[in-house]
């Protein structure tokens, strides 16, 4: 990596570089180089952006034709910016896995999209936009990222509504927004619980427009299994046609990865059953870092765990938690009664009482840890499950807290919350067999997004020339936590507006040699897919893949998920390693290659998983601290929250593929310092 930094003359940092005392993970890594952005911007933060669009160099209308980028996702990221690409008339190859590109993952999301447009005049700003999701992600994310993020928010809303996405109206005619967790102004637009399918139509739609004018080529039911990086420069992709079977390779001047979250690595969770890590694996096993793994995101408000059958989880959007209280019993002999038998007066409203300035609209990782809290002292709600402690002794608990509409309804009346929330409400009736107008929803955290991804600089470039990457799948601009409705904000302002204007000007660089199909990389990546795909199926053992995929999520949710120990950690590794093992010998593939085969597709998805659980362990097992999403019971104040160690670990995490560790490898640790000078970092509250 090139040695230039963040010019800092004339600013003010607020914090020194960090220096590492404690290292629980010694032994399961190597220290590498540390890591700078060599596209870091200089400047007063407010004009880095502006100057970096008009610094970065141009390529004429005419010479974009000849230039082709490759995009692997069609999601609210990838969608964006195929259709902005295509627009400006570069050659777009976009590809997903599923039979159209309006079936991608963001299709799901619910509650809404991000914006300072302050339109409620209640003192919202860029700035504070800003501001609240540097602190809402805990101070472990770059400033100069996030702040571009709030400055181009305003933008979106209006892109998005030229487009023709129906936003949730006022009785005016004006957009109406609602608030989210970890903030006390009005920003999330919304459309009814539909947010990201809306938003995906209004992509889609300028998407297809760019096929019909021949600037964009789709190809749907199509799985990148490769990354191609010829002469140190990504260069295609190698991909499996899930109907077919056949094994292609395309190439292109660039590759952008917007391929999705990781979440599915815990098996359970609230993302589309096809999400994966395949495409940022792959590429990160051909060299590109992998940032912040172990960041995950809980959300407290998921429909819970039932049984031991399940295979998914429902979320009820955050915007409930407008309306709704969250409350338990507050003894522990009431929580098999009916609530409304439970007496106003033996309620506990624990977020209100706790944190009483934000109430019930914490953040998501503050919300879904005093929920587990309450659980685990015994006062969870609903049907007790099955669980199996660290020390394999099996127990029996009830993990539910109450979500509570009454007042809402008695305060706004049944169809005001009816107009806000029926579809949500409705999904919740027909999965749980309750009325949610009659009977507190019964909520429990699940996981829901990763904040970690492939490592980006400043203009969303990997450490490989040429691979891009953007949305859920780059490490973002989300620290160690996510607030709510911050994703589909920094998935379009990827697409739309970040990577058109930073894409350009590596593309001003070219024209690029023409990598030919006899090119050794490209028959070396096409090679190695073929041979990964017969390796499945030719090991014929006695196990499913769901099986592994499944004992794989266990693992990680006990040691890996909510909170997480040193002990816990390591011993996650082991048994990781252990289930790699015996994957790679006993693992049963049904089916063939020549045809559509789930059973296939799955098997490679949940051999990337393992490698990267492995991973995620080792990222937390090292990060002896806890901040957002990541807690370390190790590091938690007198009163359970959080404890971050800024003087040790204010930096990202950027982990470079060594090998296989069953041969002995072990991964690589870059770290980029995080230094703020535009805001200082505090412990967080919300009290
Ligand atoms: C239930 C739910 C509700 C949510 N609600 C909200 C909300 O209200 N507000 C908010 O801000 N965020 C929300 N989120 C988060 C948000 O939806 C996601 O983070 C965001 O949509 C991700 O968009 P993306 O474009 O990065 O990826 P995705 O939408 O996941 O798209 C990934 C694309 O990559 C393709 N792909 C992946 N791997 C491959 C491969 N190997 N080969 C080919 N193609 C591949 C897929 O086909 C797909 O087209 C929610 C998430 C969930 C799970």
């Amino acid at each position: 990596m090139a040695s230039s930094t963040t010019d800092l003359s004339g600013l003010h940092p607020h914090n020194e570089p960090s220096v590492q005392q404690s290292d629980d993970a010694a032994g399961y890594y190597e220290l590498g180089e540390a890591l700078v952005d060599p596209k870091a911007p200089a400047g007063l933060i407010a004009d880095r952006w502006t100057n970096r669009k008009f610094d970065n160099r141009l390529v004429n209308p005419a010479n974009r034709r000849k230039l082709s980028v490759i995009i692997v996702g069609t999601g609210l990221a990838g969608g964006a910016a195929a259709a902005t690409l295509g627009e400006a008339g570069y050659h777009v190859k976009s590809f997903c896995y599923q039979d159209s590109p309006r079936r991608a993952h963001s299709i799901a999301a619910q509650g809404g999209i991000n914006a300072a447009k302050n339109y409620k005049e209640d003192g919202d700003s860029v700035y504070r936009l800003f501001y609240d999701t540097v602190k809402g992600g805990d101070y472990r994310s770059r400033e100069s990222n996030v702040y571009r993020l709030a400055e181009v928010s305003a933008n979106i809303i209006d892109q998005c509504v030229a487009q023709g996405v129906p936003f949730a109206r006022e009785y005016g005619g004006l957009l109406d927004n609602r608030s989210f967790g970890g903030v006390q102004v009005s920003r999330t637009f919304y459309a009814r619980g539909q947010t990201g399918q809306q938003l995906l139509l209004g992509a889609y739609q300028a998407m297809e427009r760019q096929v019909a004018a021949g600037t964009v080529e789709t190809f749907t039911r199509h799985e990148m299994l490769e990354l191609i990086v010829a002469d140190g420069k990504a260069r295609g992709i190698v991909t499996r046609d899930m109907v077919t079977g056949a094994i292609e390779t395309h190439t292109a001047d660039a590759v952008v990865l917007a391929s999705g979250g990781y979440g599915n690595v815990f098996f359970l969770s609230t993302n589309a059953m096809g999400s994966n890590v395949t495409a940022t694996w792959r590429a990160h096993r051909k060299g590109a870092y992998m940032a912040n793994p172990c960041y995950t995101q809980i959300h407290p408000t998921c429909i819970p765990v039932t049984g031991e059958h399940q295979s998914k989880l429902t979320l009820m959007s955050e915007s409930l938690r407008n309306d709704g209280r969250i409350w338990v019993p507050k003894n522990v002999e009431d929580c098999d009664k009916d609530p409304r038998d439970i007496a106003e007066t033996d309620r506990d409203y624990f977020l209100e009482r706790i944190y009483p300035s934000f109430g019930n609209l914490v953040p998501r990782d503050i919300a879904s840890r005093q929920a587990k809290y309450m659980c685990d002292e015994g006062r969870g709600v609903g049907p007790a499950v099955k669980e199996v402690g660290p020390g394999g002794e099996e127990k029996w608990v009830r993990r539910g807290v109450y979500l509570d509409l009454t007042e809402a309804i008695e305060r706004l009346g049944k169809a005001a919350v009816e107009e806000k929330y029926d579809n949500l409400l409705d999904m919740y009736e027909r999965i749980t067999g309750e009325n949610p107008y009659e009977v507190p929803m019964r909520i429990y955290p699940a996981v829901h997004y990763v904040m970690g991804g492939l490592w980006v600089g400043y203009d969303l470039q990997t450490n490989i020339e040429g691979l891009f990457c953007a949305g859920e799948a780059n490490f973002s601009d989300h620290g160690a936590n996510r607030l709510g409705a911050s994703a589909l904000m920094q998935g379009l302002a990827d697409g739309y507006f970040v990577l058109p204007n930073t894409i350009r000007d590596y593309l001003a660089g070219g024209p690029f040699e023409k990598v030919a199909e006899d090119h050794p990389a490209v028959v070396e990546a096409q090679a190695a897919v073929q041979e990964r795909v017969d390796k499945f199926l030719s090991i014929n053992g006695t196990r499913s893949v769901d099986s592994f995929h499944k004992e794989l999520g266990q693992i990680m949710w006990e040691y890996c998920g909510m909170e997480r120990t040193a002990e816990g950690l390591a011993k996650a590794i082991g048994m990781i390693r252990d289930l790699k093992k015996e994957f790679w010998s006993n693992v049963r593939v049904l089916g063939s290659a020549d045809s559509l085969n789930q059973d296939l597709e799955k098997a490679g998805r949940v051999a990337d998983f393992i490698e990267l659980g492995e991973l995620m362990c080792i990222d937390a097992l090292n990060r002896r601290e806890s901040c957002g999403g990541h807690f370390r019971a190790e590091s938690q104040t007198e009163d359970g929250e959080a404890l971050r160690h800024d003087e040790e670990f204010a930096y990202v995490a950027a982990w470079e593929w060594a090998g296989d560790s069953l041969d002995g490898a072990k991964p690589v640790l870059h770290k980029e310092d995080l230094i703020y000078t535009a805001i200082e970092m505090k412990q967080r509250s919300y009290k």
